[in-house]
């Protein structure tokens, strides 16, 4: 079938397609966290002694005897056998920011050759994947390539049930044989590990008696678009790249704004079910569902869990998106940027610290301004984002965000603090040095009398900040929407822990001299705020003011791409941050810079030979054979005496010669090799490669305006987003 009929046949199938027939969704007491070997089924199975240990390794981190886990993986393959899991994987998290995973059968034959099943606490502690096909930045040579995996018994394990069987998963850290970290695990468990000391230690000299261990907490808002299977598959683009790389705009887009938050489209509502039973299963608590900005785009969202839990069952989220948008007939794109002109996909990560004794310190509670450990603990956020908003912006710097970031549909590439105009009013106070109290946010009393009256939130949300506080937590909202919430994560806790340090060191010292506590916090946050007050801003981040305001009068930094972002890795200040706190090793953060550079390169390099491909395979020859049967009309046409206007013959042959030339630019732009070191090579890729893809694009989507709809050989703007 060409091409074009199969974009028809696509139409047609789904627009008569039965819905898919659904089960009635299970209760939720019946499936709640039914594939995960939770603390509870271990109470079940293991000895008092060993459920103690694993229950306080879980919940505070301590370190777990190695006998327990003997028992622990006993009870284990007892309870993966049971749920028809033959297999059991340790599942890591690389440098890629995919989830990773080698399956080893439970099975072993004896010496009379009769099958047994085997697993015990070594086999559960540790596995040997051969670490060299995963990228490491230069820390190993192939010949060296030995990587080990780890269990983490902070995470719980769980059953992965897909079409080939159950596999039991094993949450792990990924290293190298020299111990480097390979992964985004060991960063994120050492960043907690150094806000929980900071911390600790700042809450102690506060006079707080009892300081239970301090846990970093996330909650991550996940946007994406689905598009039906029969499309993206006619689109070479959104299979091998999950953005197009063509495409005329369609006569409606979201210009009405009926998308956000209208009614579910119904085939789309049976996806999302399906996706939170499977969720269900896996102890992940999905929350929010909604219609996002764009027309096919939607958000889910699970309540916020520990950060490295949260981390995992986020990796986990994007699979089962994947994994049942198949199922249903959809392709699930999480990609930042699938449609040009149309919003793009972020993913907004939740943040906050807190431990049982105190509870979340980002809470200001109901008199922020008496509230000193939050006073402290938000400050240091303040503290932390101006310092390190670079490291901010490079660890959410990607290929696909790039075109989100600073586009006026997602935060500005510039990072600033929005506090909500109350906590703002207090610092403002604070570096003013009288601080009278917080402004009553009041009631709202709408008139109505059925309307009960409810108090207002003590300031309005900014959607045009990258950084929000929203009421009891901080809000990353550059994050890109397929991007791990590992690195965030990372970056958050560890300014955070270093600006804790700074404060409590200032604390002593103000203690010292003999003020009381309060003054002399008081006098910490004042000079606080006196060096970092610029950060914070409340107003219009997307506005040109700002961008110019920002980087003019407030010495804010603009980082528009990757290329730019990337290279602050390599700063002497991030460097000593990430030692300084023990989160990375300047090995690794070497590694890391590396490895992001060349991912960056990889990812246009496969869309600079997409674009290429597609243009000579696809559009090209679509243009010519429209072009043939406008000639072939023209001259039979002619041969009747009658004169027709050729301007649309000559539009596309001469678009058509355009895009052909522009493409033989940009294969000579791509072939090139020599670069002095990855930064120019990464601004080669941003300036020189994404512009020439532009230019190939701009005219190959002027022919998809000239050409019979019926003769374009690929799924158009309006179907993929707009059928259903
Ligand atoms: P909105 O779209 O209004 O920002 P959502 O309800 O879609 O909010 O998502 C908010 C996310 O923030 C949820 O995942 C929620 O569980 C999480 N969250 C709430 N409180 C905290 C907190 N203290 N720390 C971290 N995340 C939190
Ligand atoms: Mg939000």
């Amino acid at each position: 079938m060409s091409r074009c009929k199969a974009r028809a046949q696509a139409v047609f199938e789904i627009t008569t397609g039965e819905p898919i027939s659904v089960e009635k969704p299970k209760s939720l007491e019946e499936i709640w966290a039914s594939d995960v070997f939770t603390l509870v089924k271990m109470e079940d199975a293991l000895s008092k002694s060993a459920f103690k240990a694993m229950k306080e390794t879980m919940e505070t981190g301590a370190p777990l005897d190695p006998a327990v886990a003997d028992d622990v993986a006993a009870a284990m393959k007892t309870w993966a056998l049971s749920k028809g899991a033959n297999y059991f994987a340790h599942v890591f998290y690389p440098l890629t920011g995919a989830s990773a995973e080698k399956h080893d059968s439970f099975i072993v034959t004896d010496a009379s050759g009769k099958a047994i099943t085997e697993f015990n606490g070594s086999l559960l502690t540790k596995g040997e994947p051969d670490g060299s096909s995963f990228p490491n930045g230069g820390i190993r040579q192939t010949n060296a390539a030995r990587g080990y995996t780890f269990w983490d018994p902070t995470s719980p394990a769980f059953i992965l049930d897909t079409e080939n069987g159950a596999t039991l998963c094993i949450p792990s850290v990924f290293v190298s044989w020299t111990g480097e970290a390979l992964d985004k695990k060991v960063p994120l468990l050492r960043s907690n590990a150094a806000m929980n000391k900071a911390g600790g230690k700042l809450l102690k000299l506060m006079g707080e008696k009892e300081v239970a261990p301090l846990n970093s907490s996330c909650g991550a808002e996940q946007e994406y678009f689905l598009v039906d299977a029969a499309f993206a598959n006619l689109r070479p683009d959104l299979l091998l790249a999950g953005r197009t790389l063509f495409g005329a705009p369609p006569a409606k887009g979201q210009e009405f704004d009926d998308h956000y938050f209208a009614t579910i489209p119904e085939r789309v509502q049976v996806f999302m079910e399906a996706v939170e039973e499977t969720l269900y299963r896996l102890g992940i608590p999905a929350k929010t569902r909604h219609n996002e900005v764009a027309p096919g785009q939607f958000e889910i969202a699970p309540y916020f869990e520990a950060a490295n839990v949260a981390a995992d069952h986020q990796q986990m989220l994007m699979t089962v998106l994947r994994n049942t948008a198949k199922k249903h007939g959809f392709v699930c794109l999480l990609h930042e940027k699938p449609f040009a002109g149309i919003n793009g996909s972020g993913k907004h990560v939740n943040w906050s610290v807190g431990n049982a004794t105190q509870g979340n310190l980002l809470d200001p509670g109901d008199t922020p301004h008496d509230n000193l450990n939050f006073l402290l603990f938000c400050g240091a956020v303040i503290r932390g984002v101006h310092l390190y908003g670079p490291l901010l912006r490079a660890v959410i710097a990607s290929a696909g965000n790039d075109h989100r970031l600073g586009a006026n549909e997602a935060p500005p590439a510039i990072l600033s603090v929005y506090l909500g105009s109350e906590i703002e009013s207090i610092f403002e106070q604070i570096q003013s040095g009288k601080l009278d109290g917080a402004s009553e946010a009041g009631i709202m009393d709408l008139g109505l009398a059925q309307i009960i009256p409810f108090a207002k939130d003590a300031g309005d949300r900014n959607r045009t900040s990258p950084f929000a506080f929203t009421g009891n937590r901080f809000e990353f909202r550059a994050v890109g929407s397929q991007q791990s919430v590992s690195g965030p994560l990372i970056a958050m806790n560890t300014l955070l822990a270093d600006s804790l340090e700074w404060i409590t060191e200032k604390l002593e010292a103000e203690l010292a001299s003999g003020k009381d506590r309060s003054a002399a916090v008081i006098a910490v946050l004042k000079e606080l705020m006196n060096a970092h007050a610029e950060v914070i801003f409340g107003g219009d981040g997307y506005s040109e003011e700002w961008h110019k305001k920002a980087v003019e009068e407030r010495g804010l930094k603009n980082i528009p791409t990757t290329a730019d972002a990337l290279p602050y890795l390599n700063d002497e200040s991030i460097k000593a941050l990430f030692e300084r706190t023990g989160v990375l090793s300047s090995v690794e953060l070497k590694s890391r810079y590396e490895v992001y550079a060349e991912i960056y390169i990889l990812s246009i390099g496969v869309e600079a030979k997409l674009v290429i491909d597609m243009a000579k395979t696809i559009i090209y020859p679509a243009a010519m054979s429209y072009l043939s049967d406008l000639a072939t009309t023209n001259a039979s046409v002619v041969a009747m005496g009658i004169e027709l206007d050729t301007s649309t013959a000559k539009a596309i042959a001469t678009e058509a010669d355009a895009m052909m030339a522009a493409t033989t630019k940009l294969a000579e732009a791509a072939g090139k090799e020599d670069f002095a070191d990855l930064d120019a090579h990464m601004q080669y890729c941003a300036k020189e490669i994404r512009g020439l893809m532009e230019e190939v694009r701009s005219h190959a989507d002027a022919l998809e305006a000239e050409i019979a709809d019926e003769q374009w050989p690929l799924p158009k703007y309006r179907e993929m987003l707009f059928i259903k």
